[in-house]
C-alpha cells in the first residue's frame, strides 16, 4: 500500500481526525479507536512502512522512548507493548504501529496524564 492510501499517514497529516497524544519530527502517537483498555494508544513512525524491517533504525529507537514516556506520563505500572507484522500475526493496518495497552489496577484506576514534550 502506498503512503497516499495509508490511513495512519492520513492521521499524521491531519486528514483523518485522531486523539493525538504526542508528536515529534519522527514519531506520532494517538489513542486507538477500538481500545482494549482505557488509554490504549498507538505509537507510530512518521516514515511509512508496513513492517518493522521497513523502518529506519533511528525512528524505531525513538518510538520505544516515546512509548516509555507515555507509560510514565500515564503512571501505569502494568501494560503490554505489542507490535504485529503481517496478516498471520494479526496486523490489520499496514503502517508500523506499537500498541501500548494499559492493564489498570482496578482499585486505583488509571492515570490520565500525557507527555508534554
Ligand atoms: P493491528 O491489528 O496491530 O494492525 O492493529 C490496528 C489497530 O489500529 C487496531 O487496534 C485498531 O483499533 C486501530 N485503528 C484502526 N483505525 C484507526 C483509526 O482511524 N484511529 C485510531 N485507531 C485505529
Amino acid at each position: 500500500m502506498s503512503a497516499a492510501a495509508c490511513i495512519f499517514c492520513k492521521i499524521i497529516k491531519g486528514e483523518i481526525p485522531s486523539m493525538k497524544i504526542f508528536e515529534s519530527e519522527k514519531t506520532f502517537a494517538f489513542l486507538d479507536i477500538g481500545p482494549l483498555s482505557k488509554g490504549h494508544s498507538l505509537i507510530i513512525p512518521k516514515h511509512h512502512g508496513a513492517k518493522l524491517h521497513d523502518i529506519p533504525d533511528d525512528q524505531l529507537t525513538e518510538i520505544l522512548a516515546v512509548t516509555k514516556k507515555i507509560a510514565v506520563a500515564q503512571n501505569i505500572q502494568d501494560y503490554n507493548v505489542l507490535q504485529n507484522n503481517g496478516r498471520i500475526a494479526h496486523q490489520v493496518v499496514d503502517h508500523v504501529h506499537f500498541h501500548l495497552i494499559p492493564k489498570p489496577n482496578e482499585t486505583e484506576g488509571l492515570g490520565v496524564g500525557w507527555p508534554t514534550k
